[in-house]
């Protein structure tokens, strides 16, 4: 049976020159990057290399870089990091962010009594209006964190305005970019963030590799603590390997290039199955994104039937396709319960074709009649 990956904003396919690059660091740069003597040096250097391509690649200072596990661990830094600074305190979060910051902010909150939170929805599209956003801040707002795109519905937030208001009333920012990169233009220098937090999985690099840009001259208490390395920001031995990997995946995928594939898949779409309804499709999205419900049918068993044909596609975000809550996302923009249990999100990869978008169809129709005949559910 032929195979089809329609879930990029998940995880992708590692690119064969970040396996190259890879397989060579791990087996001529053995050594620890702390070490004094030869080899020590030379993992430093395959470091240095690499942070210096990222820094470069974001138009950054390489000392501005910290090398996390990934999106999950920078977003954490950061939280952690500032609600752990002062006994009280106040964040500014949306809705629609990854349980990554959500989950954190509202962790910490309960461990620390004097801090407190404001959630801010968006509209029924997916977007944070930024003026709203920025009311919800108040006197003793000491975060705020807005994501650059929503891995759900690929919807592009207002990163640029609310970093501009952040700046103007002095608040810390976190703009989490795991779904932006390869997707948006990151260049750094036009955005006012404090603090900006990727992913090396999403564009084709190792699982489990990330970074956390940060302004010059803040300080975040670190969250984990021993030999002092990244400048004391995040200790625990560097992942030479899993660096180089990720500063060789900078550049690779362009996912702009899917933007008319994935707009005429939604328009093929919409022809057969006219109460088909996608989300976010009034605002700017990520070229590679569709998310959209069919009603009447369950998203979970329309997933599972996808796979049995060979498609790998999501239902709500990949972090949670495990439980079957409904999409806090789309809960969020007051979709109905219903229609957020029968929502499915495909993610297109650079390699997408017409002849994808037919076949892809095809088979939701066919599995969507099947379940019909079956009893819809
Ligand atoms: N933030 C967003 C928007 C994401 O989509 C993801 C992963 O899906 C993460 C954070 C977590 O990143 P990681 O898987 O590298 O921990």
């Amino acid at each position: 049976m032929k195979q089809y990956y329609f879930d990029y904003n998940a995880t992708c396919p590692q690119l064969p020159e970040v396996n190259l690059a890879m397989q060579e660091v791990v087996t001529s740069a053995y050594g620890n990057p702390s070490s004094l003597h030869w080899a020590g040096r030379h993992a430093r250097r395959k470091l240095d290399d690499a942070r210096d391509a990222m820094a470069k690649f974001l138009d950054v200072a390489s000392s501005q870089i910290v090398l996390t596990s990934g999106g999950t661990e920078s977003n954490n830094m950061v939280i952690q990091g500032i609600m752990s600074q002062t006994q009280t305190g106040h964040v500014v979060l949306s809705a629609i962010e990854h349980p990554a910051i959500l989950q954190a902010a509202e962790q910490w909150a309960k461990r620390y009594a004097g801090w407190t939170y404001t959630i801010v929805k968006p509209d029924s599209d997916g977007r944070i209006d930024s003026e709203t956003f920025i009311s919800a801040c108040t006197e003793d707002t000491k975060l705020a964190c807005l994501m650059w795109a929503n891995n759900e519905t690929g919807v592009v937030q207002p990163v640029f305005e609310v970093s501009q208001a952040c700046r103007e009333r002095k608040i810390p920012l976190l703009v989490d970019a795991v779904q932006a990169i390869g997707k948006l233009d990151v260049n750094l220098k036009s955005l006012d963030a404090d603090f900006v937090s990727f992913s090396a999985h999403k564009i084709g690099g190792p699982r489990g590799v990330g970074i956390l840009v940060e302004r010059r001259g803040l300080h975040l208490e670190p969250l984990l603590i021993g030999g002092g390395q990244e400048r004391g920001r995040r200790s625990g031995t560097e992942n030479v390997a899993g660096a180089v990997g990720f500063a060789a995946a900078l550049g690779k995928l362009d996912y702009t290039k899917v933007t008319g594939l994935r707009n005429a898949f939604e328009e093929q779409l919409k022809a057969v199955i006219p109460d088909v309804r996608f989300f976010g499709q009034t605002h700017e999205r990520t070229a590679n994104t569709s998310m959209f419900c069919v009603p009447g049918l369950e998203g979970e068993t329309l997933l599972m039937q996808m796979d049995l044909a060979g498609f790998a596609v999501a239902s709500g975000s990949a972090c949670s396709s495990g439980k079957r809550d409904p999409s806090h996302v789309l809960m969020a923009m007051g979709v109905p319960e219903y229609q957020s249990r029968s929502s499915l999100r495909i993610s297109f990869g650079v390699e997408h074709t017409e002849e994808m978008n037919t076949v892809l169809i095809e088979a939701l129709l066919k599995i969507k009649k099947r379940l019909q005949q079956m009893g819809g559910r």
